[in-house]
């Protein structure tokens, strides 16, 4: 039996993860769960898996939470701790009698929870790509020194790490992300400006949370990746290149140094990414169907356009600068992709805060942590401004 701590349970992530525990009972056992402030998904989740402690980051939504656990005839008989704020997620992060932690938590948030599930020992199933982009030597470092395992959630670091099974590292020539492109692929720049939340939420293959699907239909979301993979696989970003694979059949590929490429395929589901995190290296009997190639019939693969997709190429940028720069696009990122979402700034105008949020930070090398949560808040400051 593992024990999970599932971070940021209440998302699609989480939904997920969630599903794989109800259909594997015998294999796995919620011991832990946080959320951001949604408490009535959260107590749904308290009642079907019982776990020994919650988290809330939001405080008043915490107390609420611990208010209605007292008095519901329904929670009243259930023995659990409920915990608020950054220190509550942290310390069910660490819980003691965890096995692994799920890292499911939205944008920076993740970081400092992940950090202290990695110093606390555990194994960690990684969804939350922004932490790797934000602190990626830190993280890595922590988690070598650690000895611990960050095995990867995102389909595409999964199919690559599925690739990479008995083979030598040293082999690698380059990693190969595929991106289905998102919803707004076919869109001309012309049409771009005006497109609202509602269109941009409309992915054509993964249902996911709504930060994601925007940084789907920006690119942002595979240059994160880029930046994800770069740590991951400690592999220079010049060696990974992303192609437009508009089925999502293909999760990822490795080219070796033979010209032999590898590649995992298989339907969009990321139950498969996360059952293959959660029970590696065992392949858990997934209720999922067949991948019927006969009915895909065809595979295509094209070339990202830059100057429709700027954040990708702001991405490469990014790491290759190094230091603070990738914690400061994805702060950025964060600030006009809610901005966005809220009504606030049109769809182009995500790119542009961006590259001027970029163009304004003097990136600091071999940061320590402070530094990085410094950038982080320093480019949220800026691109908040530049939003007004
Ligand atoms: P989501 O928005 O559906 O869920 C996010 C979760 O984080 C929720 O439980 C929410 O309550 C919690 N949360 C939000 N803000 C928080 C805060 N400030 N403090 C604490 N908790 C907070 O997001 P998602 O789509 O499940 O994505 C989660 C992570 O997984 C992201 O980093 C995303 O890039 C990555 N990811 C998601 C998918 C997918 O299929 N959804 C695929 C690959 C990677
Ligand atoms: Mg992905």
């Amino acid at each position: 039996m593992k024990k999970l701590v599932l971070l940021g349970s209440t998302g699609s992530i989480g939904a997920n993860t969630l599903q794989l525990v109800a259909d594997f009972p015998d294999r796995f056992q919620v011991v832990g769960l946080t959320a951001g402030s949604n408490n009535d998904k959260l107590i749904a989740q308290i009642r079907r898996f019982r776990p020994r402690v919650a988290a809330l980051a939001d405080e008043a939504a915490a107390d609420r939470l611990r208010r209605q656990c007292r008095s519901r005839r329904d929670l009243r008989d259930l023995k659990i701790e409920i915990l608020s704020g950054t220190d509550g997620l942290i310390r069910v992060a660490a819980s003691a009698e965890a096995d692994m932690v799920v890292s499911a938590i939205v944008g920076s948030a993740g970081l400092a929870p992940t950090l202290a599930a990695i110093r606390a020992r555990k194994p960690i199933a990684l969804a939350n790509k922004e932490s790797l982009v934000m602190a990626g030597p830190i993280v890595c470092e922590e988690a070598r020194r650690q000895g611990v395992a960050i095995l990867p959630v995102d389909s595409e670091h999964s199919a690559i790490f599925q690739s990479m099974a008995g083979q030598r590292r040293t082999d690698v020539r380059r990693l190969i992300l595929t991106a289905s492109g998102g919803p707004l692929l076919d869109l001309p720049l012309s049409k771009r400006r005006t497109i609202k939340p509602a269109q941009a939420l409309k992915h054509p293959t993964w249902r996911m949370g709504n930060k994601i699907t925007i940084d789907s239909a920006t690119l942002m979301n595979k240059g994160l990746e880029v930046i994800e993979a770069r740590w991951l696989f400690d592999i220079a970003p010049d060696r990974i290149d992303v192609v437009i694979h508009r089925q999502s059949i293909v999760h990822s590929m490795v080219e070796y140094r033979d010209g032999s490429v590898i590649a995992q395929m298989g339907i969009p589901d990321m139950r498969g990414p996360l059952a293959y995190a959660l029970n590696y290296p065992e392949r858990l009997p997934l209720a999922l169907p067949s991948l019927d190639l006969t009915k895909v019939k065809m595979l295509t693969f094209e070339a990202p356009d830059l100057k429709k997709f700027p954040c990708l190429g702001y991405a490469y940028e990014a790491v290759k600068t190094g230091g603070t720069m990738p914690a400061v696009l994805n702060a950025a990122n964060e600030a006009a992709v809610r901005a966005y979402l809220e009504g606030r700034i049109g769809f182009l105008a995500i790119a542009r805060v961006i590259r001027e949020t970029m163009d304004g930070h003097i990136p600091q090398a071999a940061p320590g942590l402070d530094d990085v949560l410094e950038a982080d808040r320093w480019g949220r400051e800026r691109a908040l401004k530049m939003i007004q």
